[in-house]
C-alpha cells in the first residue's frame, strides 16, 4: 500500500491523493484538510519531539541521502501513513508541512544506513517530472526544512545543542539564546532585452549547449534592483535599466528563492566574465539556442519574452 499521485495534476497535492488504491474525491480530501488544520498548528508547536500527530497525515516525504524514497515510480507512490511506522523510530529529523504544502509528514532517514527495504530513491528534479508542480513544491519545502534542521543541530555561536523554539519554526540555543530560522538564499534571475533580442548566456556549469537568462545571489546590504545591476555587469559587462519584477519560484537546491526580473539594455557590449559565464549573446525568437525545461522560472521568463510580454 502507498499513496499514489496522478502525474502533473493541476490541482493541489492533496487533491491528487488516492490512498490505498482508493481515490478520494476533492470534497472528501478537503474535509480532511480542514479537520487537520488545527492539529497541524499543534503539531508545529511540538515538531521533532512529540510526533503523535504525524500519524494523522496521509503520506510521507522520506529523505535518504538527499533523495526522496518512494514505493514506486510508476505509478508514483509515496510511503503511506501506516508504512511510516516501519521507519519513524530511526528518523533524525521530522516534521509536518502546512496544509498549503499538502500537510505531508517528512523525515530524514540516517544517511549511513541502507534505505529501508521496499523503497527506491528519486531526486527532487525527477520527482518534479514524475509528480508535477504541487508535489515538487511540497517536497522542496520539506527538503529545505530537513536541510536546515540538520545544519543547525549545534549553536554556531557557542556549540551547545539547539532546541526547538517559536512553535517549531525556529531553533534556539539554551546557553546563549542564539536563534536560528530556516535558511533562505535569495537570488535574482533576469531577462534582459535589447532591440527585440534577448540576452542568453551559457554558464560554465551548464550542460553543453544550454543557454539561459542570467542569475545571481543577493549580497548583504543590496536591494534586489542593485543585485540585478551588479550581477549583469559582473557577468557580461553591460548596464541595464527599467528593472521590473516578474515573479518568484522556490528553488530547493539547497535553499534558494529565485526572484525573476525583466530589464532593458542601457549601455555596453557583451563581455562574458569567463568564470561563471563562458558565452553570451543577443538572440532573436527565430534563432534560439537550447533553453531550460518549462518547469523553471528561467524558462518562464524566456517564454514570457517569446510571447511578446517584454517589448
Ligand atoms: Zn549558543
Amino acid at each position: 500500500m502507498g499513496v499514489r499521485f496522478k502525474t502533473q495534476s493541476a490541482c493541489s497535492a492533496l487533491r491528487a491523493f488516492s490512498a490505498g488504491g482508493k481515490s478520494l474525491d476533492s470534497k472528501g480530501a478537503y474535509d480532511r484538510i480542514f479537520e487537520r488544520t488545527s492539529s497541524y498548528e499543534a503539531a508545529a508547536e511540538e515538531e521533532n519531539d512529540h510526533m503523535d500527530l504525524c500519524s494523522t497525515q496521509d503520506a510521507w516525504l522520506l529523505f535518504h541521502n538527499d533523495m526522496v524514497l518512494v514505493k514506486s515510480k510508476s505509478p508514483l507512490t509515496l510511503p503511506s501513513e501506516d508504512e511510516g511506522a516501519s521507519f519513524t523510530d530511526k528518523l533524525l529529523h521530522r516534521g509536518v508541512l502546512s496544509p498549503a504544502r499538502g500537510a505531508f509528514s517528512w523525515g530524514e532517514y540516517p544517511a549511513d544506513e541502507p534505505a529501508p527495504q521496499g523503497f527506491e530513491p528519486v531526486g527532487l528534479r525527477e520527482l518534479w517530472a514524475l509528480g508535477g508542480d504541487s508535489l515538487f513544491h511540497s517536497a522542496g519545502t520539506a527538503f529545505q526544512m530537513m536541510d536546515w534542521r540538520r545544519n543547525c543541530r549545534y549553536c554556531p555561536r557557542c556549540a551547545a545543542l539547539m532546541e526547538p523554539a517559536e512553535e517549531g519554526r525556529a531553533y534556539a540555543c539554551p546557553q546563549c539564546a542564539y536563534v536560528s530560522y530556516p535558511t533562505l538564499s535569495p537570488a535574482v534571475i533576469v531577462a534582459v532585452v535589447r532591440d527585440g533580442k534577448l540576452l542568453l548566456a551559457h554558464g560554465t556549469r551548464f550542460p553543453s549547449g544550454r543557454y539561459s537568462v542570467l542569475a545571481g545571489f543577493v549580497e548583504p546590504g543590496e536591494s534586489l534592483e542593485e543585485t540585478v545591476e551588479r550581477e549583469i555587469f559582473e557577468e557580461v559587462g553591460i548596464k541595464v535599466k527599467d528593472i521590473a519584477y516578474f515573479g518568484s519560484q522556490p528553488w530547493p537546491f539547497p535553499h534558494s528563492l529565485m526572484l525573476g526580473f525583466t530589464a532593458r539594455w542601457a549601455s555596453g557590449e557583451i563581455v562574458p566574465d569567463g568564470v561563471e559565464i563562458g558565452d553570451a549573446d543577443w538572440f532573436t525568437p527565430e534563432n534560439m539556442p537550447e533553453i531550460p525545461p518549462s518547469i523553471s522560472i528561467s524558462r518562464k521568463l524566456i517564454d514570457h519574452w517569446l510571447s511578446g510580454g517584454i517589448a
